[in-house]
């Protein structure tokens, strides 16, 4: 292991006694890239710094949700706000009625939608509600998808359990994960043979409409048009699941920018602004069917919590006001630009992918089409430029199967720190 701070690695060693392998979520330990982690103190905008007092670039974002950069004032006061007024009330309030206004205003297809806790829970709830919708028990998703960690939806489903070199998950019993049919990402051909060969079994497709758990993967010219076509000749739902993408390859999501609309949509991280916060929503028809209303049981304690739903509220606010995603692509554009030339000069194989403030530089030389392509990846030439960029102060996510997530808080400063940073850091490796 390279060393991390003294106090990160104390903390390390106390944390593997109380918390299986020392972390919360798998993906935060970083063994893959032979790390200790270090353990974060506080974050600021783009910057982060950890408990030894090293600053970081943050390029993590929390995953995804800080699109604003770490401890916003707006957000942070607004936060604070709700929290004097009483942090739950297990009761409807205002705010979750501005919030749910708000999403469906924002987010195309959105008629109804459902507060939740995580992403998790989001999709989780849509897939009961798809089945309850249509009487039906197959589901389709895609091989290295990611789409939370509920039992039927484990199966090759991206960086966390690809990083650890996890196929299947134990705990998962046979009969659920043989309701889940895994095809290929942007194959629609599969995705007709699966229909032809389940014509009134399958209730819905779930999709990540641009991948994200896998790097960055765009879907091919047609693909997400298609899927909508074979669902509809075939009576089944289409979910998309943007936790990652929704309010960041376009204000309106994958939906918005690729013009294709899905029945159910999820949605997390950007709409808790970094508090835990998830949702799904879809068509009126649809959503009708959730209790109290409808038959399908989905229920939370603090759903709708008056702090999450302040911050989303805040977000959500902040992201439209003209010009952001322009700035939003600019600096992703001239992030990733800077970074593919860095690559191409130290004669790396590398195959870059960016949709909007997200984007993967594989480490291999063909196109990354779906899971297989990604797969063949030089993981350990990832792992060696990881050790050296963060050397210089540059937080990536700690996987070659992770998005680089791009804020609003990164300046040029930060972008022109980043690319010298790499650019040593090509050299070393
Ligand atoms: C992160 C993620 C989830 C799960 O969200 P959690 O809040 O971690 O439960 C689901 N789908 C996608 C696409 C994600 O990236």
């Amino acid at each position: 292991m390279a060393s991390a701070g003294r106090r990160s690695q104390e903390l390390w060693n106390r944390a593997q006694q109380v918390i299986p392998g020392g972390v919360n979520s798998p993906v935060r330990a970083m063994a893959s890239v032979g790390l200790t982690p270090p353990f974060i103190k506080a974050g600021r905008g783009c910057r982060i710094e950890d408990v030894d007092g090293n600053r970081y670039i943050d390029y993590v974002g929390s995953w995804g949700p800080l699109i604003l950069g770490h401890a916003h004032p707006e957000v942070v006061a607004a936060v604070v706000k709700a929290a004097e007024r009483g942090t739950s009330f297990g009761a409807p309030t205002e705010a979750e009625v501005r919030l749910g206004e708000k999403l469906c205003e924002i987010v195309p297809s959105l008629e109804q939608v459902r507060l939740v806790n995580s992403g998790t829970e989001a999709t989780m709830s849509a897939l009961r509600l798809a089945r309850g919708f249509t009487g039906r028990d197959l589901i389709v998703k895609f091989a290295g998808g990611y789409h939370g960690h509920a039992d039927g939806l484990l199966a090759s489903a991206g960086s966390g359990l690809a990083t650890l070199g996890i196929p299947s998950c134990p705990g998962v019993p046979a009969a659920v994960a043989g309701l889940t049919l895994i095809l290929p990402y942007n194959d629609l051909e599969a995705v007709e043979e699966a229909f032809s060969r389940h014509p009134q079994e399958i209730a819905a497709v779930i999709v990540e409409p641009v991948a994200g758990n896998m790097g960055v993967v765009e879907p091919l010219e047609g693909y997400l048009a298609g899927l909508r076509a074979l669902c509809d000749s075939f009576g089944a739902l289409l979910i998309f699941d943007e936790v990652i993408t929704g309010f960041r390859v376009a204000l309106g999501g994958a939906q918005a920018r690729y013009g294709v609309m899905p029945d159910l949509t999820c949605l997390g991280k950007i709409i808790g602004g970094g508090l835990p916060v998830g949702a799904y929503g879809g068509r009126r028809e649809i959503m009708r069917k959730i209790a109290p209303v409808g038959p399908v049981y989905q229920a939370g304690t603090l759903s709708g919590n008056p702090l999450a739903t302040a911050a989303g509220l805040k977000v959500l606010e902040l992201l439209q006001i003209p010009k952001v995603y322009e700035t939003l692509e600019e600096t992703s554009a001239r992030l990733y630009n800077g970074l593919a030339k860095l690559f191409a000069a130290r004669g790396l194989p590398h195959y870059g992918q960016r949709v909007g403030a997200m984007f993967t530089f594989f480490c291999t030389e063909g196109p990354v089409t779906d899971w297989e392509s990604a797969a063949t990846s030089d993981t350990k030439l990832f792992a060696r430029f990881y050790q050296a960029i963060l050397k210089r102060g540059i937080y990536l996510a700690p996987s070659q199967f992770e998005a680089t997530m791009i804020s609003l808080a990164h300046d040029a400063e930060a972008v022109e720190q980043t690319l010298a940073a790499a650019e040593e850091a090509l050299k070393e490796i």
